[in-house]
């Protein structure tokens, strides 16, 4: 599998982009950096969209590949929960924020088709096999196994501590990379309890259920005025399985 990493940050500053995963020129996990990270032509190509869950970070850029594409692309498949995608009519295409591309060009054919997805249910995209598994967020929220014939990667979704994604991850044999979110440092762990997040200490504590050393763990969804303190508190923590993600890195498993 070929993962393209088109933006991996908690949030947005020069350099930064927040969470969108392309797995093949059509196919995305998160819409937060579409727009930032691809450019026109790559936006051109893209047809189908898991969505993780409604915050911004995750589908700001929703918003702009309508507005880009519109009249170029007919239609584009959102893939998310029902309560993901109610939300989104709700709260974002509601003609207040942005218009609802849910309903242009025209009602009967419209840029965005909504399809609501089933946890722990198995979603085929011509090799890959996308299995969304629910995690633990202040709004409902999944992360993702992915597979295909050679390889097997874990997106952990914006999360806490939380219970799913581990017990599944556990039945697969081998996971190449297990993408791991953390988003603020020790120093702030009221505000990551309260927001459901990981620190670096809750994650190390989190790692005890998954009850297997041999996963390279890929961490991303830093806050980026926390960054480097987040770096600094991985480090000591001396563990030769983690490192970091980099936006724009294309990783072949
Ligand atoms: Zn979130
Ligand atoms: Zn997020």
């Amino acid at each position: 599998m070929q993962i393209h990493v088109v933006g991996c940050d908690g949030g947005i500053a020069p350099g930064k982009l927040t969470t969108c995963f392309r797995l093949s020129e059509s196919l995305l996990i998160d819409a937060g950096s579409v727009c930032g990270g691809l450019d026109l032509d790559e936006q051109s190509k893209i047809r189908d969209i898991f969505i993780s869950h409604t915050h911004l970070d995750h589908i700001r850029d929703l918003g702009f590949l309508a507005d880009n594409m519109l009249g170029e692309v007919n239609r584009i498949n959102l893939y998310a929960l029902p309560e993901v995608n109610r939300r989104l009519k709700e709260h974002f295409f509601n003609y207040a924020i942005w218009p609802d591309f849910t309903k242009i060009p025209t009602p009967q054919n419209p840029f965005y088709v909504l399809h609501d997805i089933e946890a722990e249910t198995k979603y085929d995209f011509g090799d890959i096999t996308i299995l969304p598994v629910r995690v633990n967020h202040v709004v409902p929220s999944t992360g993702f196994v992915l597979e295909d014939r050679e390889s097997c990667i874990v997106i952990s979704g914006d999360t806490g501590p939380t219970e799913r994604i581990w017990e599944v991850s556990k039945t697969y044999k081998k996971i190449n990379e297990f993408f791991v979110e953390l988003a603020f440092p020790n120093a702030l762990q009221e505000i990551a309890d309260a927001s459901k997040h990981f620190t670096p200490a809750t994650l190390k504590k989190e790692l005890e259920k998954f009850e297997r050393d041999d996963t390279p763990m890929a961490l991303y969804h830093q806050k980026p005025k926390y960054a480097d303190q987040i770096h600094k508190e991985i480090a000591a923590q001396n563990n030769a399985a983690f490192r970091f993600l980099k936006n724009g890195e294309v990783i072949n498993y």
